[in-house]
């Protein structure tokens, strides 16, 4: 399993390179984030564990561009304690975890271990709601064995309607998951969002169903 560390503490980042090395991981420590974030963009990775304040690009920049080219690497960051703001500004871009420095090494592969594992689970799945079958892995949406065209949006919408069936998903529940920023009351995005999808749901669009006032749920069988 390759992790990439960027860490610029000299200290933290040696221990890292042979903590992880030792625990079975192919490790590549950088402790410069310019040069994190190209190798976080040109290598494939099994997970990168990410300092926040860096020489060159910062961590929540590269973790930025990194979610805006669609790259899902699972990402840990690591926070000083003082940077609560860092670290649930982290988590809305896209971290998937986060450790306050000091922090034990045993955690660290936990989580690591836990986020890879969780990876793997979930691409391994194909979601299937009576006749929408929907692969995570590559990304393709058929019905009654057609396949359909979705935007990412559109498929990001799906896949969490799917995984909850028969749940009731607020509007707000929806666009924070999806679009992965705070709700905006205004906007009607969802309800475009839904009215789309439906359509391309075609003979499964009942399977969509609005909770008046409330939210979206995918009906189960
Ligand atoms: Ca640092």
């Amino acid at each position: 399993m390759r992790v990439l560390v960027v860490e610029d503490e000299p200290k933290l980042g040696a221990f890292l390179q042979r903590g992880l090395s030792e625990a079975g991981f192919d490790v590549h420590h950088t402790p410069n984030g310019d040069e994190g974030y190209e190798l976080a963009q040109t290598k494939p990775w099994d997970a990168i564990v990410l300092d926040i304040m860096l020489p060159g690009r910062d961590g929540l920049s590269i973790l930025t561009q990194l979610r805006k080219q669609r790259n899902a690497v699972p990402v840990i960051l690591l926070t000083a304690r003082s940077e609560l703001d860092e670290r649930l500004e982290g988590l809305g871009l896209g971290a998937d975890d986060y450790l306050t420095k000091p922090f034990f090494l045993e955690e660290l592969i936990a989580r690591i271990h836990a986020l890879i594992r969780r990876l793997s689970r979930d691409q391994l799945s194909v979601l299937e709601v009576g006749p929408i079958k929907l692969n995570l892995l590559t990304r393709e949406l058929e019905i009654e064995a057609q396949a359909v065209e979705l935007t990412t949006r559109e498929f990001s919408l799906l896949e969490y309607l799917c995984r909850s069936p028969g749940r009731i998903l607020s509007r707000t529940q929806i666009y924070e998951r999806v679009w992965g920023y705070d709700f905006d009351p205004r906007t009607n995005l969802v309800d475009v969002y839904v009215g789309r999808l439906r359509k391309k749901l075609g003979v499964a669009a009942d399977y969509l169903e609005t909770v008046r006032g409330v939210g979206y749920r995918l009906r189960k069988e």
